[in-house]
């Protein structure tokens, strides 16, 4: 049984019902999270969910819970649920009007959503050798900053990678690199690590924040820059990044090699502070 909860009670996910007038599914109206945790305890919950806060601000839906009580359903959540590291999904729409109409309702009630997966990090041999990437051009719009439920584009661009055997479609907006279909992409060249800045063309991605704070703290040398097509496929090395996905090298961009073609020797060492971060301070919460 995998325990979840929908607007005040907590139960079996399978006997969680929402109406279909609600507007996260006529519309796609609404925000998520998806939050790790590490034996027990949620990695980061409070940029988690002020990046929830953002999200439901600029699409002008109410907050429906204070930290605490965000803190206290996903505590609930994580100690129902069996598995030692879990990744929690936490969604909040628009809610359910009693017309199809795009406008807002008169009274807004959100829906809350919560439920939980196993966490499932890339295996031993994905590590060990890598994943292959396919790109396409980005056509999403114009707030991908945002984190709405609203994922048709991301959905297509991903299927194109798992269509063609791959792990993740990076994503190019105009010659410049913006992030992957559910991950955010890294670059190393000349052993420098490039990581695109934050802008209303990418999500603000947390992992993407610890890395960048694991290099800072390790001497790794790294620019925050608009980084073009051409330095893309002609990197030493190119990194995807997410929650579910820690930091997961990218050996085949397009069906050609990035550098030679294995894991890169930065991609090694920012895995092995990843996992040393994540089994000392992920883990004691
Ligand atoms: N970009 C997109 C489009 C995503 O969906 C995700 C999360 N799956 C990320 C980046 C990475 O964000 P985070 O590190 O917070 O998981």
């Amino acid at each position: 049984m995998i325990l979840s909860y929908l607007d005040g009670q907590y139960l079996p996910l399978d006997e969680a019902r929402v109406s279909p007038m609600d507007r996260g599914f006529l519309f796609g109206d609404g925000a998520y999270e998806v939050i790790p945790v590490y034996s027990g305890h949620p990695f980061r919950l409070a940029e988690h969910l002020a990046r929830l806060e953002k999200t439901l601000a600029e699409l002008r839906l109410p907050n429906p819970h204070s930290v605490a009580e965000w803190a206290e359903i996903v505590a609930r959540i994580v100690a129902g649920n069996e598995w030692e590291d879990q990744s929690v999904y936490l969604q909040v729409t628009r809610g359910a009007d009693a017309v199809r109409k795009h406008a807002f309702p008169a009274t807004i009630r959100p829906t809350v959503f919560l439920m939980s997966e196993k966490l499932a990090t890339p295996t031993p041999e994905q590590i060990e050798r890598g994943v292959a990437v396919v790109s396409a051009e980005d056509y999403r719009w114009l707030r991908c900053d945002l984190k709405t439920i609203s994922l048709l584009a991301n959905c297509l661009l991903r299927q194109k990678a798992v269509d063609a055997g791959c792990a993740e479609t990076v994503l190019f907006r105009d010659g410049i690199l913006t992030e992957g279909a559910a991950s955010n992409i890294l670059v190393v060249r000349g052993g420098v690590l490039l990581a695109p800045p934050k802008n209303r063309l990418m999500l603000p991605g947390i992992t993407y924040d610890v890395i960048l704070e694991l290099a800072a703290q390790n001497a790794v040398p790294f620019e925050v820059r608009d980084i073009r097509e051409d330095e893309v496929r002609a990197a030493d090395e190119l990194w995807m990044t997410s929650s579910t996905k820690e930091v997961l090298p990218v050996t085949t961009l397009d069906g050609k090699p990035v550098g030679d073609g294995r894991p890169g020797a930065l991609a090694r060492r920012m895995h092995a502070l990843y996992q040393d971060f994540k089994n000392t301070v992920m883990r004691r919460g």
